[in-house]
């Protein structure tokens, strides 16, 4: 079990770096942001922004996606890659959201993780950034390589290093630490080469510990 003080340090310091931490995504409303999650799958949320601008534009409603041709999606989607998976994966979603939602993102993970393309990371991401509802910790690449760089976590799955997470982190802050160890994950403890010399986690850090990168 990993020591309540060394998770409260962790969080403090997290706390005093990224007190406003938010996605990089743009987004207006609910749907805008699940579409824009989707389509960022390997892929740089800076072209997924260029990229929706365009989109949300000429399809600004579930409604309006639902009824898109896909080739035309395809188009609109393709710099983002394995762009016809996104194509058919955005409409199929946005065509369930008007059929069996009225044309709402629905506010619960059981609802949203059976849209199409929609797994626990977008739908936790979506209730949490967009609806303001603490239902999961997302574990995207980032929050998953800096939790085990940390070694706050054991766990080798996201779901399982989520559900690890949503023990340690009080549910009030899940959808801002998910956020903040993103932006971290981005600018320092990044995958190829951790700034561990700048980083303000290194006392905390096995990584580091056990690398003397930290020094
Ligand atoms: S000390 Fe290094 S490995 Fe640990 S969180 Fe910071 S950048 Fe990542």
């Amino acid at each position: 079990m990993e020591s309540e003080a060394r998770i409260q340090g962790i969080l403090r310091t997290l706390e005093r770096h990224y007190p406003h931490a938010s996605l990089a995504l743009n987004f207006r409303n609910p749907f805008e942001l699940l579409i824009a999650v989707i389509l960022s799958a390997q892929c740089t949320d800076e072209r997924v922004n260029q990229v929706t601008r365009t989109l949300f534009e000429r399809c600004p409603t579930p409604q309006a996606l639902a009824a898109e041709p896909l080739e035309s999606l395809e188009q609109m989607v393709r710099s983002t890659g394995y762009y016809r998976n996104k194509a058919k994966a955005v409409r199929a979603c946005a065509q369930e959201v008007v059929e069996k939602h009225g044309g709402e993102v629905p506010r619960t993970m059981e609802a949203l993780v059976r849209l199409p393309g929609v797994g626990r990371k977008t739908a936790a991401m979506v209730l949490g950034n967009a609806y303001g509802i603490q239902e999961g910790v997302a574990v995207d690449t980032h929050v998953l390589r800096v939790s085990q760089r940390l070694g706050i976590v054991d766990e080798k799955t996201p779901e399982a290093v989520e559900r690890r997470l949503m023990e340690m982190v009080p549910r009030a802050q899940w959808t801002w630490f998910s956020n903040a160890m993103i932006q971290h994950g981005r600018m320092i403890c990044t995958a190829r080469k951790p700034l561990c010399s700048r980083c303000p986690l290194a006392d905390d850090c096995d990584y580091a510990q056990q690398t003397g990168r930290g020094t």
